[in-house]
């Protein structure tokens, strides 16, 4: 019998072509039916493919007492705990390098748009206003600036690398100092006090919530940018919007967000500020990538019981 594989969110016709062959996969309700169907399907659940931020919530994990791999559809994996799966002897695996050079150039766009005031000056041409009432306010140049990275991991690396072409002093705060040709700030006000940009691309997750307080974006300064494409939580929301609203922050460019879709209605007039719905790997070619590797995973798996990409908390597994 094909081992059972409960799907959470929603799979590509390629995935599911790719699974189908050697999994029974059972779709999670997502309503009131949750109840029924654990009862009838968690015991014989031994596999979780999860696409989307649904994640597998502790209550979820909990009651599916025989599940041995999850396999998360995507390189963030704040929504799964991986630290307690792992314990229970559960690979989780993940979707990392892959995605790295788009949501790289994703927080470029971001920062791009923001700092040429890419959409403000697309809304004065459709508006007719620019023959009317001619050209628009200068902007800053994005050449020569000082970036900082919060996150040199693989896809803030990327990042770096992209820099280079607009030669960008980079800088960059992580857990640890790295061996690479840019300054390493321990302290990250200091270092947003020393940007023009600071792109933020850590993992979300407790360790890293509101990290991007009060303190840092005033340290960034009315003429600062800030670019998300990390997680919403790793900003303080609030804090931003007060930023923007009173000028101690200069603009943002915001892929994530804490209760995302949910999005603050503060910053839909703001002109300074550039917003995308979670899109920093969403690209037909990258999320097939995605697909791919994270069947990769669930297939190898089902052969001969390891993964490609397994999360660091699952390595030893
Ligand atoms: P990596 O694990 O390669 O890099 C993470 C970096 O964050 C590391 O440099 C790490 O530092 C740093 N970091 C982790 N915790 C802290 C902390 N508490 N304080 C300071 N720095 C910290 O991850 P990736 O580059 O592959 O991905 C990063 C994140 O990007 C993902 O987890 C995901 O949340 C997000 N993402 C967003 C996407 C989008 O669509 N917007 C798409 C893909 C990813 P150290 O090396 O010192 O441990």
């Amino acid at each position: 019998m094909a081992p059972k594989l409960l799907q959470i969110g929603s799979l590509t016709e390629r995935m599911k072509n790719n699974l189908a062959a050697e999994f029974d996969i059972v779709p999670l309700p997502m309503d009131g039916a949750q109840a029924a169907f654990l009862a009838e399907h968690a015991e014989s659940i031994t596999a979780v493919v999860n696409v989307g931020h649904y994640g597998v919530p502790p209550d979820l994990m909990a009651a599916l007492t025989n599940l041995r791999i999850i396999s998360n559809y995507g390189v963030g994996y704040d929504t799964i705990d991986a630290a307690a799966a792992a314990k229970r002897g559960i690979v989780v695996t993940h979707t990392p390098n892959v995605l790295n050079d788009e949501v790289a150039n994703t927080a470029i766009l971001l920062w791009f748009a923001v700092s040429r005031r890419l959409v403000p000056n697309d809304a004065y041409v459709r508006a007719g206003r620019w023959e009317k009432e001619g050209n628009t306010p200068l902007t800053h140049t994005v050449q020569g600036r000082t970036v900082g990275i919060l996150g040199l991991g693989r896809i803030g690396q990327a990042i770096a690398d992209r820099l280079a072409v607009f030669d960008a002093t980079v800088v960059y705060h992580a857990r640890s100092e790295k061996d690479v040709p840019y300054r390493y700030f321990a302290d990250l006000t200091e270092m947003a006090a020393a940007c023009d940009v600071m792109i933020v691309i850590t993992p979300g997750g407790a360790e890293t919530r509101h990290m991007v307080n009060a303190e840092v974006m005033a340290a960034l300064g009315p003429e600062g940018i800030l670019v998300n494409v990390a997680r919403g939580t790793v900003v303080d929301e609030t804090a931003l919007v007060q930023a923007l609203k009173d000028g101690t922050l200069g603009g943002a460019g915001l892929d994530v967000f804490e209760a995302e879709p949910k999005v603050p209605e503060a910053l839909f007039a703001m002109d300074n500020v550039v917003l995308q719905p979670h899109v920093g790997s969403a690209t037909r070619e990258t999320r097939q990538a995605m697909g791919d590797l994270t069947c990769e995973n669930l297939t190898q798996w089902l052969k001969d019981g390891t993964t490609v990409t397994p999360v660091p908390e699952c390595r030893d597994l």
